[in-house]
């Protein structure tokens, strides 16, 4: 007779504890981490999945789907049972299967997210011949939806636990520089000079125009558009959904396959929902669709 646990071969708690130990926790939470901490810190890239053409298998052992060329997609790298000397090994993922093995709720996890973009792309080990063709790197909007997510959520779990700082977060962040990252494109936001922010010329310019969360139609305009308010559950209730990040971008996802497609390729709900959006939006997705790229210097 074997025993209930012998007869559980779950293949998802398998993986949780094997993802865990690859970080460096113990295998349960609550586990004492591991004696030694892994050769290098894995680390969770929210990515574009390249030209392919058959896609690349998900890592999670129960989807049988392939991540499409296009799609948005998780690689923690480096992957499991790799050593320091694979530097671009990756497990790859759909979001929504990550999110199955992992607790966004706790640090251990949330730190190590991070898009895909000109400032990450080396940390993920990829040549930079394929990354300026294109490949891999987000959309502004991405970007600017995964580090906002990645803000909202860590200020949640630090109030849940008690070590929130009240003082705010102008404290942290140079205040000029935060109203840089939270105001830009509306149309009361006083642009600061680049020195003021400490910014270089490039990416002064990205957050100030290419990711500028608002959108506007100038001065008097009471219905400005906000890419944050639009996608991102930024009340305490996002801790409760452990779909809330791959939730997030879909719904981006969604409406932007929805305005790449002419009227009369959508059908009448498809355009309906086309409508709802509203022209402000639109321009504000399509602005929002641009890749910043990383400055020709990095070409290698
Ligand atoms: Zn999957």
């Amino acid at each position: 007779m074997s025993s209930p646990t012998d007869a559980d071969p779950d293949p998802l708690k398998i993986q949780r504890k094997l993802l865990r130990q690859h970080l460096g926790l113990g295998p349960n939470p609550g586990d004492p981490p591991a004696n030694s901490p892994p050769q290098s810190q894995p680390l969770f890239f929210i990515e574009m999945a390249p030209d392919s053409r058959r896609g690349a298998k998900c890592k999670l052992p129960t989807c049988d789907e392939n991540i499409m060329p296009g799609e948005l997609r998780l690689a923690m790298n480096p992957a499991m049972g790799y050593g320091r000397w694979h530097r671009s090994s990756a497990d790859l993922y759909h979001i929504h299967c990550f999110e199955e093995l992992v607790d966004f709720t706790q640090a251990d996890f949330l730190d190590r997210i991070q898009p895909l973009t000109r400032q990450t792309w080396k940390l993920r080990g990829l040549n930079a011949g394929s990354v300026l063709d294109g490949n891999y790197l987000v959309p502004g909007a991405v970007e600017r939806l995964v580090l906002e997510w990645k803000v909202t959520h860590g200020k949640w779990i630090d109030k849940r636990d008690g070590v929130y700082d009240e003082s705010g977060d102008g404290e942290h962040v140079h205040a000029d520089f935060f109203a840089l990252l939270r105001k830009a494109g509306s149309s009361e936001y006083k642009q600061p000079t680049k020195a003021a922010t400490g910014l270089p010329g490039n990416e002064y310019y990205n957050l100030l125009v290419t990711l500028a969360p608002y959108e506007s139609d100038g001065p008097g305009d009471t219905e400005e558009w906000n890419l944050f308010d639009t996608y991102l559950d930024s009340t305490v209730k996002a801790l409760d959904n452990p779909h809330d990040l791959s939730t997030m971008l879909q719904h981006w996802y969604d409406d932007v396959a929805l305005i790449s497609k002419e009227e009369d390729e959508l059908d009448e709900q498809g355009g309906a929902a086309k409508a709802i959006l509203g022209e402000k939006a639109i321009r504000a997705l399509k602005r929002l669709s641009a890749i910043p790229m990383p400055q020709s210097s990095y070409r290698e």
